[in-house]
Parts: C-alpha cells; sequence; structure tokens
C-alpha cells in the first residue's frame, strides 16, 4: 500500500515551514526533495568513504569507486537498458544532450540535413541543436502539439523526409504535463532509419521507463529531478550509437595512452567520462533510485495519477483560471494563467507567502510559450509525496491570488 504520509517522513525538508506556514513544494519540475536515504548516502560518502575513483590503489579509493561504479548498474536497472556499458554517468540532461550533439550527431550531419523537434521541447533539447544549424547549417524541423497539448506520433513521424538525421524529443513536457508515446516515434523513426533521442528529464521521474521496449537510441536522465543530488545524471546510449561516436571531452580517465605523439581512448563508457566525475552526487543518484524502485515506479504513476485527476478537476472549477495542457493521462504538471492577473511572477510571489512554492518564468520553453501566446506561466508540479491536501493548498492560494489581482 502507498502510505504517503509515511513517505512524507522520509523527506525531512517537507516538515519545514515557510514565512510560518506549512510547506506546500510543488516546484517538483524544477527540483525534486531528496529523501533521508539520499542524505545518509552523501553523508557517508563525504564522511566516511571519500576519495578519487578509479585512480588509487589504496582502501578508501576503492570502497568509493565501487560505490560510484554500482550506480552504473543501478541505473541500467531503472532504465531497463540490457547491459550497464550502455550508461554514460555526467552531471544531467543537459550535459548529456550536449555530448550527443558534439559527440555523435556533428560529426555525422551537414548542410541541409534535418533534426526534427517538437515545440514541447526544454531549450535543454533545442539549443545543442541551434549549435549544429549555426555551425553545419543543418535545419531544424518544428512540430507543434495539437491545441489541447497532445503530440501524436504520427505527427511526429510525418516531419521525417529523407534528409532527416534525428528526431529528438521529450518524453514528458515540462511545462504541459504531455506524455509523448515514444516507443511508436521511436518505432515509426526506425522504419525510416532514423535514430531517436528522448529527452527523459521529466519522463523517469513520473513513469516506468523500459529503453529497451521504447528502443530510442538515447534517453536522458537528470538526478536532482528524480530526488537525487544535482550534479549527477546519465545518459542512455545504445551500443550502436555509442561505437559511432568519437569522444566528448577529453582529460583524465577517458585514456588508454597519452603519448608526445599519440593518444589512444578507454572502452565505452569511460571514453565519454573525462575528468573527476560527480563521485559522491552520483552514489547519492544510487540511493534516490533505490529508494524510488522500492516504492514501485507503477506504485509512484498510479499516486501521481490520482494527484492529475483531482488537481484537474479543482482547477476546472476555477473558471478563471487557464490550464495549459490537457492532453489525456498527462503527467502531474499544470501550467496556470490567471485572468487579469498580470504577470505569473505576482501569482508566485503571493502563494509563496502561503508556503506554497511553484515556479513563475518561461519554464526554459520558450518556443512553447510563443506557441502558447503567453510570456510565463505560474506551473505546478507535483511528485511521489504530495497529497489532495496539498491540492486544495494550491485551490486557496488561487482563489486568494484571484481576490487579489484579478
Ligand atoms: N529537459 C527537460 C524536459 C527539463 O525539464 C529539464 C530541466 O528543467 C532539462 C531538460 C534540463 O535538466 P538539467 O538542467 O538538470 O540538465
Amino acid at each position: 500500500m502507498y502510505d504517503v504520509e509515511k513517505i512524507r517522513a522520509d523527506f525531512p525538508i517537507l516538515a519545514r515551514k515557510v514565512h510560518g506556514q506549512k510547506l506546500t513544494y510543488l516546484d517538483n519540475g524544477a527540483s525534486a526533495q531528496k529523501p533521508r536515504a539520499v542524505l545518509d548516502a552523501v553523508m557517508r560518502g563525504y564522511g566516511e568513504e571519500y576519495a578519487n575513483v578509479h585512480r588509487g590503489l589504496h582502501t578508501l579509493s576503492n570502497i568509493s569507486t565501487d560505490r560510484y561504479e554500482a550506480v552504473r548498474g543501478i541505473i541500467a536497472r531503472f532504465l531497463g537498458a540490457k547491459s550497464e556499458r550502455e550508461i554514460v554517468l555526467n552531471s544531467g540532461s543537459t550535459e548529456g544532450i550536449n555530448m550527443v550533439s558534439y559527440a555523435w550527431a556533428a560529426p555525422r550531419m551537414r548542410a541541409g540535413d534535418e533534426i526534427v523537434l517538437s515545440l514541447l521541447e526544454h531549450h535543454a533539447n533545442i539549443v545543442p541543436w541551434h549549435f549544429l544549424r549555426e555551425r553545419l547549417g543543418v535545419k531544424l524541423v518544428w512540430v507543434a502539439p495539437e491545441p489541447d497539448g497532445s503530440l501524436p506520433a504520427e505527427k511526429l513521424l510525418a516531419a521525417i523526409t529523407p534528409r532527416t538525421r534525428l528526431v529528438a524529443i521529450t518524453h514528458v513536457s515540462n511545462v504541459l504535463g504531455t506524455v509523448v508515446d515514444v516507443k511508436a516515434v521511436t518505432e515509426g523513426a526506425h522504419a525510416r532509419g532514423v535514430p531517436v533521442l528522448v529527452d527523459g528529464s521529466q519522463g523517469a521521474v513520473h513513469m516506468p521507463v523500459d529503453v529497451a521496449d521504447i528502443g530510442c537510441d538515447f534517453y536522458a536522465i537528470t538526478g536532482h529531478k528524480l530526488y537525487g543530488p544535482s550534479g549527477s545524471g546519465a545518459i542512455y546510449i545504445r551500443a550502436e550509437r555509442l561505437a559511432e561516436m568519437q569522444p566528448f571531452m577529453g582529460g583524465g580517465d577517458m585514456i588508454r595512452e597519452v603519448t608526445r605523439d599519440s593518444v589512444s581512448y578507454a572502452d565505452a563508457p569511460m571514453k565519454f567520462e573525462a575528468g573527476t566525475p560527480g563521485i559522491v552526487q552520483t552514489i547519492g543518484l544510487g540511493a534516490a533510485l533505490e529508494y524510488m524502485m522500492d516504492l514501485g515506479m507503477e506504485n509512484i504513476a498510479a499516486h501521481e495519477a490520482d494527484l492529475a485527476a483531482y488537481a484537474a478537476e479543482r482547477l476546472a472549477g476555477l473558471n478563471w483560471v487557464t490550464v495549459h495542457g490537457k492532453a489525456p493521462g498527462k503527467a502531474a504538471i499544470f501550467s496556470l494563467t490567471l485572468e487579469g492577473a498580470g504577470h505569473p511572477h505576482d501569482i508566485s510571489t503571493i502563494l509563496d507567502n502561503k508556503g506554497i512554492a511553484v515556479r513563475a518564468g518561461h519554464h526554459c520553453a520558450q518556443p512553447l510559450m510563443d506557441f502558447l501566446g503567453v510570456p510565463a506561466t505560474a506551473r505546478a508540479s507535483f511528485a511521489l509525496y504530495n497529497t489532495r491536501e496539498e491540492v486544495d493548498t494550491l485551490i486557496e492560494g488561487l482563489e486568494l491570488c484571484h481576490r487579489l489581482l484579478g
């Protein structure tokens, strides 16, 4: 049984107050809070077991290396990868997607080649492709969502032409909560010979992910949204694509041998992990993913689906609120604007005074804001520890905003 009160007790920060009010943390889409298991892993990592990894032949370095390397296997299990050698550890999705842009896409793309993107994308899955547009003359082909925010796979697939070299698509929109059928996208794209990158920054947080079943070529995740430390993350890269990639960054840890005249590289995935990594952050991410898997990703998804349905129902009762994105089966992410309420920053400030944390702004999705015809929204994004009572608190907060601003 999913005991949300027991789960909340695992997150010490949820007991604190903000402006003298009980904290209602609804900014999970930006970053999630950390369970004690993660805090303990980080404390132990630095307080009892810390040394650099892969280098030393001493006890602490061996412990640290074992703990760090074990996370590769945990991530492989979490994502359903066939082998942990397909997991490249990094600092988060932004680094992962940039790595694919530099190390896989740039060497194989020419002027006039096309990358299919959707208007749902976060800047992290836009700007690295703009680099290729600027430097190589690659064309970005944009696919808009439907008016309800959904994005049918067929619509993305219809944008593929003989010049398409990649489809880069989010699994879940960080603004609208839309869930994209990335398996159908991948099947269709592969049938046309086109690889698929999935930005899983939000997707892996809210539902079970099985990259072997999806069949995608790249799947990027970011630790801080997965209840782990910031500065941790990984990207799954299918073995065939890994074999096609050039090293991205050069330095320690990624080489086999360096001489004055030559360099040879370690095998993948180490070849793509130059320099001292985020050792303890990654160990903390391992603890976070174990925590999620212990709760059960299906159970987390079911709990959040209940919150999403309840929030949608309560918000529908406020006729002065516009909910942007109403795709069926959407994740519990609600982007809102209030009639006559000025800038969403004002909403966020009023809610903050009530202890409610939401995010106001463009959410690093300016092309989507442009499509929606708004400069910004206030976004309430729910997590595995949120409750129906917190939905009620949000509604009361919005009613106050309406009274003060409307
Ligand atoms: N992609 C999506 C959909 C996101 O929501 C985010 C973070 O907000 C990112 C990418 C970037 O993640 P990070 O800043 O952790 O690299």
